[in-house]
This record gives C-alpha cells, sequence and structure tokens, in this order.
C-alpha cells in the first residue's frame, strides 16, 4: 500500500507542475481532486501527513520576488455532492452553541491574489505561491483597473485583502485569436492564462484582467464576512452582486441548483461555489486545518458535460500503425470550441463504455480542450448498431494484426498515414524542429515521389522543392536552409525523431546517456539495457524489433552518411 503512497504523490507532483508552471493542465480538476483525496486517505491510514496533502499547490517562481504573506493563504477543501455539505454542517454544528448564517459566494475560477494596503495605498500584491511565501507581482497588478491604487471613503489603515483575478471570457477569445494569428499556440483556458499573464515580465494583456474580492483581513469592527464585502465595494473594489446571505442548507442547495445553470449566462468561469461561516466569531472558533478553513467549503461543480449524436465511426492509423475508432460527431457548440470529433481510443473501451454506432454519447472536456466521450444516454437508443472494429487497414487494405487488445497495420513501409505521420513526427518540435515542413508539404513531396522517408528530407533540392509547391526560390531555400539547420540537434533528439515505438523523449535521452552512438544501441545486449531504470521489456523489445529491420537500418545508415547526428558530440 506504501507504494501506491509514492505513485500518487509523484502523479499529484506532476500534475500540478503541469497546471500551475507550465499551464498545460492534463486531467480535470476533478480527476486531480480525486486523487488528492485518494492520497490523503491513505496518508491518514499510514499516520504520514508529510508530503503533498499539507501543501498548497502553484509553485513561486523565481524571477519575481519571494516575500511571506504576512497571513497565510489557504486553499479550501472540496466537495462535490450535497451529502458531503451536510456532513460539513453537522461537523461544525458540533463546535458552535450559537445560530448559523452562511455566505454563498461563487467560486471564480481564476488566480489568487493578497494585496496590501496602507492608509489606503496599495503597497503590495503577492501571489498566492505555497500559501507561505508567494511572489510579489505588484507591478504587473497596478495595470488591472479593477484593482484600486487609492482607496475611497473610510477605510481601516492596514487592510490586507484576498481576490480572485480573472480573465473574462471574451477577452480570452480575443487575446487567443491574436495569438492564433502570429501563428502562436492558443491558451488552453482562462484560468492559465491569467497565470501566464500575471507571472510575465513584459506586461501583455494586463489590463484585460478583472479582480473580485472575496474576503477582507483587517482589525475593523464589521465583524461578518458580508459586511465586509459590502464595504469593501465602498472603498472601491469590486464585489459581484452573486454574493448572498442563506440562513439554512436549503438555501444554499437552492443557490447552488441556480448557480449550476446560470453560469453558462456569465461573462467569466466559475467552477464551484465556495460556502462559508458569516460571523468572524465563529469562523474564530472553528479555525483552520493545515491546508484549509474549516468554516468553509467549495462546492465545485463538475466539468461542463453536453450530449450530442454520433454521425460516423471511422479509423485512423497512427505513425507507428497504430488504429484509433474515432467517432465523428454532430457538431456542437461547447465550453469554448465546436467539438466534431472524439477518439473512441480502442475496442476495449468501446465495449466498456458500451457504445453503439449512432448513439447519444456524453461528452466532457477535462483539464485540457480534448474532448472525451464518458458515457452514453441510453434512453436515446434507437438501433442495435453495434460498432464493429475494421480488420483490414483504411489506407492500405493489410490485415490488420492484434497485439495487447490493440490493433496494428504491420505494413511500415507502404502505408500512406503511417508513412505522413513518421515524417510528420521527424519534423515536430520536440523532434527535429523543421518548422516550416507541415503535413500539406510532405503529403505533397510524397504524392511527388520525392519524399518517401525521413532520409528523403535531406536529399531535396530548392528546384524539386519550388516546382513541387509552386512557391518562390526564397521560401524553397527557406526550407532547405531549416533542414539543414536540424543537422546540429542532439543525438537524444535524433533517437526519439527515429520513431522507435515507445522511446519517447525521456526515455531517448537515457538512453543516448549510456550509448554514445546508435551503432552500441543496435548491438546492445539485452542485459546491459535490462540495467537501465525505468528501461524494461516492452521497451527492449520495441528497439530489438525496430533495428532488426533491414528497412530501418537502410535509413538510419542514409541519415548518418547526410551528417545528422547519430552519435554523442564529444567523440
Ligand atoms: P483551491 O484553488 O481549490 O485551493 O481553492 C481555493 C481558491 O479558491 C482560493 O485561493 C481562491 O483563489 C479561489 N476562490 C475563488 N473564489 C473564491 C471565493 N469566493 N472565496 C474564496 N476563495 C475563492
Ligand atoms: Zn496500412
Amino acid at each position: 500500500m506504501h507504494k501506491k503512497i509514492i505513485k500518487l504523490r509523484k502523479e499529484i507532483s506532476k500534475h500540478n507542475y503541469k497546471y500551475y508552471i507550465s499551464n498545460n493542465p492534463e486531467i480535470s480538476d476533478y480527476e486531480f481532486d480525486m486523487k488528492l483525496k485518494e492520497l490523503e486517505k491513505l496518508e491518514n491510514e499510514y499516520n504520514d501527513l508529510t508530503y503533498t496533502t499539507k501543501k498548497i499547490g502553484e509553485d513561486v517562481i523565481k524571477c519575481f520576488p519571494i516575500v511571506n504573506h504576512r497571513y497565510p493563504m489557504y486553499s479550501l477543501n472540496n466537495v462535490y455532492s450535497k451529502q458531503e455539505v451536510i456532513d460539513w454542517e453537522t461537523r461544525i454544528k458540533k463546535h458552535l452553541k450559537s445560530s448559523l448564517e452562511y455566505v454563498c459566494e461563487l467560486k471564480y475560477d481564476g488566480i489568487s491574489i493578497s494585496l496590501h494596503y496602507e492608509n489606503g495605498y496599495l503597497i503590495s500584491a503577492l501571489t498566492r505561491g505555497d500559501g507561505i511565501h508567494g511572489n510579489e507581482i505588484i507591478d504587473n497588478i497596478r495595470i488591472i483597473n479593477s484593482i484600486p491604487l487609492k482607496l475611497k471613503g473610510n477605510y481601516p489603515y492596514d487592510i490586507e485583502v484576498r481576490a480572485e483575478i480573472i480573465l473574462p471570457l471574451i477577452e480570452f477569445k480575443k487575446i487567443n485569436q491574436e495569438r492564433i494569428k502570429k501563428g502562436k499556440k492558443p491558451y488552453v483556458n482562462p484560468r492559465n492564462t491569467v497565470n501566464g499573464l500575471l507571472k510575465q515580465k513584459n506586461k501583455n494583456y494586463l489590463e484585460c484582467l478583472e479582480c473580485f474580492v472575496y474576503s477582507i483581513i483587517s482589525n475593523n469592527n464589521y465583524n461578518n464576512q458580508y459586511y465586509n464585502l459590502m464595504y469593501a465595494r465602498e472603498w472601491g473594489f469590486k464585489v459581484p452582486e452573486s454574493v448572498n446571505i442563506c440562513k439554512s442548507i436549503t438555501s444554499i442547495f437552492n443557490y447552488i441548483e441556480y448557480w449550476n445553470f446560470a453560469r453558462y449566462n456569465l461573462q467569466y468561469n466559475i467552477d464551484g461555489i465556495v460556502i462559508k461561516v458569516n460571523n468572524y466569531h465563529q469562523q474564530a472558533i472553528l479555525g483552520y486545518t493545515s491546508k484549509y478553513p474549516r468554516w468553509a467549503i467549495a462546492y465545485k461543480f463538475k466539468s461542463q458535460r453536453v450530449i450530442t449524436q454520433i454521425l460516423n465511426v471511422t479509423f485512423e492509423v497512427g505513425r507507428t500503425g497504430v488504429v484509433t475508432p474515432v467517432a465523428e460527431l454532430k457538431p456542437i457548440f461547447f465550453d469554448g470550441t465546436t467539438v466534431k470529433r472524439a477518439s473512441l481510443y480502442n475496442e476495449d473501451i468501446i465495449n466498456k463504455l458500451d457504445i453503439y454506432k449512432s448513439d447519444f454519447v456524453i461528452i466532457e472536456k477535462g483539464g485540457n480542450i480534448i474532448p472525451k466521450i464518458i458515457g452514453v444516454d441510453f434512453t436515446k437508443r434507437t438501433t442495435n448498431n453495434k460498432i464493429k472494429f475494421i480488420n483490414i487497414c483504411p489506407d492500405c487494405n493489410t490485415f490488420l494484426i492484434k497485439k495487447n487488445n490493440i490493433y496494428y497495420c504491420p505494413n511500415e513501409i507502404g502505408c500512406y498515414s503511417q508513412i505522413i505521420e513518421k515524417i510528420n513526427h521527424f519534423v515536430s518540435r520536440k523532434a527535429m524542429n523543421i518548422y516550416n515542413i507541415g503535413s500539406n508539404t510532405i503529403k505533397q513531396l510524397f504524392n511527388a515521389k520525392l519524399l518517401h522517408t525521413i532520409a528523403d528530407l535531406y536529399t531535396l533540392k530548392v528546384k524539386d522543392i519550388m516546382n513541387i509547391m509552386h512557391i518562390s526560390e526564397n521560401n524553397a531555400q527557406n526550407i532547405i536552409e531549416e533542414i539543414e539547420k536540424s543537422k546540429k540537434n542532439p543525438f537524444y533528439k535524433v533517437l526519439y525523431a527515429l520513431c522507435i515505438p515507445n522511446v519517447g523523449e525521456y526515455i531517448a535521452k537515457k538512453l543516448t546517456h549510456i550509448f554514445f552512438n546508435i551503432d552500441e544501441l543496435i548491438f546492445a545486449d539485452y542485459d546491459k539495457l535490462k540495467n537501465i531504470n525505468n528501461i524494461g521489456n516492452k521497451i527492449i523489445f520495441s528497439l530489438k524489433e525496430y533495428f532488426s529491420k533491414d528497412y530501418n537500418i537502410l535509413i538510419i545508415n542514409k541519415l548518418k552518411k547526410n551528417g545528422i547526428k547519430l552519435k554523442k558530440n564529444d567523440i
């Protein structure tokens, strides 16, 4: 069981990093929270609470000054069901003698900030960081219009304001359109965009951000949450109208129900509701755990789901010959994009979810924008049409083979999709990074019989490219120059670019630490490979199979001849 804790900690660290630092989440908040809850449970069982569950996500970034928070910035305990709200109320009621009143607020989906005002002037703006230290980003914060630099009215001398910085949906759309125009990758979602914008040095788009205040810390006499928020409005802060006092659990549930639908009419994203005990005295009695206040919880909405119909099921062949079923869907607009297709992964998943050909399926978007089919609306099923997996390749008509429940087209030399996708992989950013060759160029050159394998890239001529692609000499010359530049890529990139099944970037790097040139790797014995950390039988088998094919050795030799680095620099 202890192994499970280690595994979960690793996974959570990885997802935390992807979420907060590289702004590229891989799983939904819900999936993340479920992992965290599982870990918390295990850590409790093993009485080992030293790690992740105590740590609040979001790391501090080194290029901004790191400052201690005067008061820690806590996280919120997330719940996903009404029963958990009832349980929470039962728990806190045990500690309180007087009657209870709640404030319900929306959980604005952005990045939190702690603003310090002295004598009405903004003097510091810290990110949450690890909850104890944050980054000082006041220079960026000053540009946001809804954050007053000088307060109005009758404000206390020293105030700490906790607020959420959000990006309205319309601005998110605008920023992404501009990025796409400039050939840049669009941001994944508004929240990650805010994170990226706040922690940049060059202050782009900061004026598009907005700030909603959700908490005030000061030694004034307004001893409850609601009054403080109302006063904050008078001092010049933005506090959304949705803040509401709820006197019973029923009215909390009404609030939840209302916003579960009404959230789609808002101009910004929310990911739940925050329920807080209103009275500060009662808050003090309940106190905090190491991670969150006991006097508040967040009721999180599940990711948005929609139902649409499968119009057709097609099959795609990937670069290593894996055949993936894809559901062509009746287009549906949701969460910012129009969804037309979704992967059905493999036969097992189709069977597990029991998906039929023209079913109405439930679609969810995870942390990233890739839509996922998570179930079937069985009430709408009208036909008895099971999805049949094909047994011949849709591209080259070769009989498919089935390994570990996955179908492959074994015709790697002659299968159009495999050829194109392999070259696509070779030129991709993480591999050889030949940025001005895309899928269409590859197809055109292939059709003209000039490009059949990755090695052929290095024998292309300016004249050929000009004629086939109908482009100027200059542009053709640029393509050749980028191909030429790619010869400088280090050995590990080339190894990754070769597209050996199961050899990703990380494994390629590992292998090139041990083997100094491709021949050493080709002739490596099993034991030497087996002794490398993280290299198991699956990878060894892939390597052996790849190098056993004359066709691949021929390509490697051609690459060598053309000066591509198939050895480490220093030898
Ligand atoms: P979590 O990100 O799950 O740890 O939840 C805590 C965060 O929710 C806080 O740090 C705030 O950034 C954010 N939040 C958004 N809206 C509110 C709100 N109305 N009250 C308190 N926290 C909020
Ligand atoms: Zn094929």
